[in-house]
């Protein structure tokens, strides 16, 4: 894959469309839960030749025509993106795909983490069960979701553990969870570890487990691109939306103010001539 796009707002698709009009290959990626709010505009009256139009029209709209044109698209949370020599791994969920360029177009929304979650990650505390699932074998472990995917994780290391508590981060339908698991109804506040192992401490207790696995629809911007440079929660690009990292552009609300439509759009057209002359220049 040429350019490997992730975010299906206004600037993930304005960037597919412009890849595709210069020839490369490109997949627009997002995850079912869309942090996306735009289709949850009534009325949009500064976007120039649509007045009036409401922001799930506009985005339908966007995609039919990237479609149109030969884009492809795939569901899933981007949870990774690794440099791997000229090329970058992108773990999608549970999959890997290959792409020559990435353009980050994810928007201006970031998960809020528990305190002590990051000091945890990857000692214990884990967002991938594909990945880390086998290391609990028969062991207790805590699963956190904001939603579904939680579920459908849960079931996949249900068949691999020995004990699963479920936590839902926010209120979702829980009623498909394998009868294996114990749902806890409990807030948790904050993720640490003692002598037994990491531990969830909630509204009402601590929990200790072998592992935890943690569910969200967004990524912190520092760990889906280890040695990307943020401002503010925001990612710093140029004239040509380059980020830090050579390969990987960025458009949109993640690139900070103003988070307006047009500008996305915009910076979207950008990234993708900056991507394919990236793609020219080093093959
Ligand atoms: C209610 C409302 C009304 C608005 N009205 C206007 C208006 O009238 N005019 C105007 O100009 N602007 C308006 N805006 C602002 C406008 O919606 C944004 O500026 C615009 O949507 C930004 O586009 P974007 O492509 O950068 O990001 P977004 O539209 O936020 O899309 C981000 C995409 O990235 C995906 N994503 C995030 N993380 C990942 C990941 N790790 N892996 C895969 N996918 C990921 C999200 O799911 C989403 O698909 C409005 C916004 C809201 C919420």
């Amino acid at each position: 894959m040429d350019v490997a796009v992730i975010g299906k707002g206004p600037a993930g698709w304005s960037c597919a469309m412009t890849a595709r009009m210069r020839g490369l290959s490109a997949v627009v990626i997002a995850p079912r839960n869309d942090t996306g709010l735009l289709h949850t505009a009534e009325r949009i009256d500064n976007y120039p030749g649509l007045p009036h139009i409401s922001g799930s029209e506009l985005l339908d709209s966007f995609r039919d025509q990237a479609l149109a044109m030969g884009t492809e698209e795939k569901t899933g949370l981007v949870r990774q993106i690794m440099p791997n020599g000229s090329h970058f791994m992108l773990l999608i969920e549970n999959d890997v795909m290959e792409c020559k360029t990435v353009v980050l177009a994810m928007g201006a929304a970031r998960p809020t983490l528990l305190p002590g979650e990051e000091e945890q990650l990857g000692h214990g505390v884990s967002y991938c069960a594909t990945c880390d699932g086998m290391f609990y074998r028969d062991k207790r472990i805590a699963v956190l979701s904001t939603s579904m995917q939680g579920i459908e994780e849960a079931a996949f290391l249900a068949k691999v553990v020995g004990e699963l508590d479920y936590y839902a981060l926010k209120p979702h339908n829980t009623e498909e969870l394998p009868s294996m698991a114990h749902i806890v109804h409990e807030k948790p506040k904050a993720i640490g570890r003692d002598d037994a192992g990491v531990t969830v401490t909630t509204d009402q207790a601590t929990h200790c487990y072998d592992g935890i696995f943690i569910f969200r629809a967004a990524m912190p911007l520092n760990m889906l691109l280890q040695d990307l440079k943020t401002e503010g929660g925001h990612i710093p690009v140029d004239r040509e939306m380059k980020t830090n990292v050579p390969g990987v552009f960025a458009a949109g609300d993640c690139t900070g103010r103003p988070l307006q439509i047009a500008k996305a759009v915009g910076e979207g057209n950008i990234a993708a001539i900056s991507a394919a002359e990236y793609i020219t220049k080093h093959g």
